[in-house]
């Protein structure tokens, strides 16, 4: 665990666990101390992987049973869906920077099959785990965030924010030059037999706006300008007030 300076006041959020002049290998090792939340007793944090440099930073809501055994994000059947939209649209995995709204697995166990059941992150959980999201954004700087579902999406763009109303949109943030907001793989997986294939294929489309605005050469140029503006100090604080609440599966996208 990071240790506290003497005269540094508890926030009651992982701001109280990032270490001094943070890189993403030391955050990646601090997370394993958090205790911005009770999730810490879910088991171990899985924080983002991928290239510092990242074009696109992916955001899920929080690990799932596989990631948090595996400890690598995007690992599971969720991650099979995304990999096979990214790859559809011509993007590699090895360029992407994957990471979470949420580091900790949230599970309740299953009374009959004693399996972990996902549970959907409450607002309070949100909050408190958003500082490391905001330093991995701000170490990366990616040029195009991509928020999946509604925790990640609302985590960052406000809780009024409507995945199912703005979903392959092409939209500006303080967080990156452009962001977009699509589903959560899962919800691919969960919806009915009949509906499956054209879930996926909704989603892959999204995920092609992602490639096309990559290839236009906008995004680099947008680079250039919001790159030199932004993340001029570290944002530790930033609890968002404005994170909604949420408790069902079906909230997640
Ligand atoms: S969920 Fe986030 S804030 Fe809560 S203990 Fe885990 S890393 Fe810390």
């Amino acid at each position: 665990m990071t240790k506290r300076t003497e005269t540094a006041k508890p926030t009651g959020s992982a701001t109280d666990f990032i270490p001094p002049r943070p890189t993403l290998a030391k955050l990646r090792s601090a997370v394993q101390g958090c205790r911005g939340c009770n999730l810490f007793k879910c088991g171990r944090a899985v924080f983002g992987e991928g290239p510092s440099r990242a074009r696109v930073m992916v955001i899920g809501e929080q690990p799932g049973d596989v990631e948090e055994r595996a400890g690598h994000t995007f690992v599971g059947p969720s991650g099979k869906v995304l990999d096979r939209a990214f790859d559809a649209a011509g993007i590699d995995r090895d360029d992407l920077y994957l990471t979470n709204a949420v580091k900790h697995f949230k599970w309740a166990k299953d009374a009959r099959t004693k399996r972990r059941i996902h549970k959907t992150p409450n607002a309070g959980e949100i909050r408190a785990c958003f500082p490391w999201l905001e330093h991995e954004i701000a170490l990366v700087k990616p040029e195009v965030i991509v928020c999946l579902g509604a925790v990640a999406a609302k985590a960052l763009l406000g809780r009024t924010f409507s995945v199912t109303k703005s979903r392959g949109i092409q939209l500006k943030s303080e967080w990156a030059p452009v962001v977009f907001a699509t589903v959560h793989p899962s919800s691919v997986l969960r919806a009915p037999s009949g509906e499956r294939i054209r879930a996926e294929r909704m989603f892959v489309a999204d995920i092609r706006k992602v490639a096309r605005y990559l290839s236009t050469g906008a995004a680099a140029s947008q680079r250039a300008v919001d790159r030199s503006r932004k993340f001029s100090r570290w944002p530790t604080t930033a609890p968002r007030s404005d994170i909604s609440s949420g408790s069902t599966r079906s909230s997640r996208a």
